[in-house]
């Protein structure tokens, strides 16, 4: 499954649509380079208009397929949900705090599906390229 920005925004609609009412806004989509061994991120910050902007980096480094794509997606959105819905600049010490959890209990309640068990899944591309086991544990830890 090859992975663009269009595909990302595609299935951002759709999920938002589906998991969270349709209450997140516009959004901007960035791929980060395969050598960079990150799935996802969420930034925000405000523009100079003071404009407040919201960004979502997935990783071109893995095998991507839909469940994965849906998983590690709906967890950047949870992050702009706890920054822009519930008003949470910080979450907990590494952004996974109790209104993170209260969201992936929420979808997994409603929807039975489990956006947490991410890392199970993820095959690398290129063995070159795969982070390293403190790298994994860093970027799970950062990639807020
Ligand atoms: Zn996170």
């Amino acid at each position: 499954m090859k992975i663009t920005k269009e595909l990302i925004k595609e299935r951002f609609n759709e999920y938002n649509q589906k998991y969270f009412s349709g209450v997140l806004g516009e959004c901007e989509f960035h791929l980060f380079p395969k050598t960079t061994g990150f799935l996802g991120a969420y930034s925000n910050r405000v523009d100079r208009k003071g404009k407040p902007k919201d960004r979502i980096w997935i990783g071109t480094c893995v095998k991507w397929n839909e469940t994965l794509l849906r998983d590690v997606l709906v967890h950047e959105m949870i992050h702009l949900y706890n920054h822009r819905i519930d008003g949470r600049k910080h979450d907990g010490l590494l952004g996974h705090g109790r209104y993170f959890r209260r969201q992936v209990r929420r979808i997994k309640r409603e929807f039975g599906i489990n956006v947490d068990d991410r890392f199970k899944k993820v095959e690398f591309l290129n063995p070159k390229f795969q982070p390293k086991r403190w790298e994994m544990i860093l970027c799970w830890i950062i990639d807020r």
